[in-house]
């Protein structure tokens, strides 16, 4: 099969040996083939280091990421028959674990990489349905972490693709330099079924997520449980944001029930929401510790961040046994933030409002703003915070999770903060609202 993209002769070689194994024969076919390629270009000093590639997602979305030793431009297009994205950059080297490309996630099968012409890189990624480019871009390098690569895929129709590729073509003829930008992006976001699928919707919607439920009982109280209390205060949350009039709310269980943490936030998806917040009680080994903290989806920055994660991701059990709840933590993390990215700073800003308004009305401490690497916030394409509202390992707290009156304040403050939230945002998202 005659593949023009480049690196199409590898396909054979990807299936037998190692990816280090194939890297080496094609450059000797490379060099073979370039029997005139200048000694300048032979040269040029090769700074950018690709050392390490993840994949990440399902069949809906899914994203490759490339981890660099600095930010690059690069081109990014699609390709027919098979199916398959070509990533254009200045000349890398490849340092890639051997046999990263072999095995994919989701919409990728199989990626592979090599040198395609004198200064040139190029990255073939193939995929097992039509895809479309969501997102393109690369972060610079911050806290730690490499400058990233990282392309979003969604499926869509084979018709969709057949547009995108000939926009695309299009695009080439014309010429807009050798590289995109790393600000540029090709995809039109037609592939974002789930904002283009919502439902036309009058009222902002809120959607309350009360964690655990069912055998999954949260953290253990005396005489009753995390998932118990998180649902009590859910139902006078609801109460307050409905007395409060033209809201839309929602809640993922109103009862004892299990609910996956992916569907949670499906759900809250399905419905269109504004707003998502998870709810739930923390606990620690230390019966000192205390307060309330609000988190969003980014990666986690302390300790005491990461082991709250993990006690919250933990509710995967028992969903599948086999995943272990380290897995789905800060590592992983960059493969699954594909929604959240957008809605970071004013996920932030939200949680910065809750904790404000618990804070002015409850005796309680502030544990402040904080990030971490949540599950049940992956895929929210919506401002998404979750809560965690007291220790249950506190004695004194513990006694009052389990007070009703308490219970109304937090719910009622909580309302406060969404509610003024949605206010200081409704200019942006509801223009026709706001003009009331
Ligand atoms: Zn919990």
């Amino acid at each position: 099969m005659a593949k023009n993209d480049g690196l199409g002769v590898s396909r054979v070689f990807m299936r037998a040996y190692s990816t280090r194994l194939w890297s080496i024969l094609f450059l000797a076919v490379a060099a073979l083939s370039m029997p005139g390629r200048d000694a300048g270009a032979a040269n040029r000093a090769t700074s950018t280091v690709a050392k390490d590639a993840h994949v990440g997602g399902d069949l809906t979305r899914t994203r490759f990421v490339a981890d660099l030793s600095e930010t690059v431009d690069f081109r990014v297009f699609l390709l027919a028959d098979p199916y398959r994205i070509i990533v254009d950059l200045p000349e890398v080297k490849f340092l890639m674990p051997s046999g990263v490309g072999g095995k994919g996630k989701g919409l990728v099968s199989a990626f592979r990489y090599g040198l395609f012409a004198p200064g040139k890189s190029r990255i073939v990624i193939d995929v097992v349905e039509p895809v479309l480019i969501d997102k393109a871009f690369v972060r610079a390098a911050e806290n730690g972490q490499p400058a990233r690569l990282v392309i979003d895929l969604v499926r869509t129709s084979p018709e969709e693709f057949e547009k995108q590729r000939k926009k695309q073509t299009a695009l080439r003829a014309i010429g807009t330099g050798n590289f995109q930008t790393s600000t540029e992006e090709i995809g039109d976001g037609k592939g974002r079924s789930d904002s283009a699928g919502r439902p036309k919707k009058t009222k902002p919607v809120i959607v309350i997520d009360p964690g655990h439920g069912g055998p999954d009982i949260g953290a253990p109280g005396d005489g009753f449980y995390e998932k118990d209390v998180v649902l009590s205060v859910s139902l006078q949350l609801r109460k307050a944001l409905e007395a409060a009039g033209d809201y839309e709310v929602h809640m993922t269980r109103t009862k004892d029930v299990f609910i996956p943490l992916g569907e949670r936030v499906a759900f809250s998806r399905r419905k269109g929401a504004n707003l998502f917040v998870s709810i739930h009680a923390n606990s620690a080994e230390s019966h000192a510790a205390e307060g309330f903290e609000t988190y969003f989806l980014s990666a986690a920055k302390t300790e005491d961040a990461r082991r709250v994660a993990r006690m919250e991701n933990s509710a995967v059990r028992y969903e599948n046994p086999s995943i272990d709840p380290e897995s789905l933590g800060e590592l992983n993390f960059i493969l699954w933030d594909l929604a959240q990215n957008e809605y970071l700073r004013e996920s932030s800003t939200l949680a910065e409002s809750v904790q404000e308004e618990i804070d002015r009305r409850l005796a309680l401490r502030s544990r402040g703003v904080k990030q971490a690497g949540f599950f049940v916030l992956n895929g929210a394409f919506m401002p998404a915070i979750l809560f965690e509202m007291a220790f249950i390992s506190n004695p004194k707290e513990e006694s009052l999770l389990d007070d009703p009156a308490f219970q109304t304040r937090i719910a009622d403050a909580l309302a406060e903060s969404l509610l003024a939230h949605l206010d200081r945002y409704s200019r942006k998202v509801y223009p026709a609202t706001a003009a009331r």
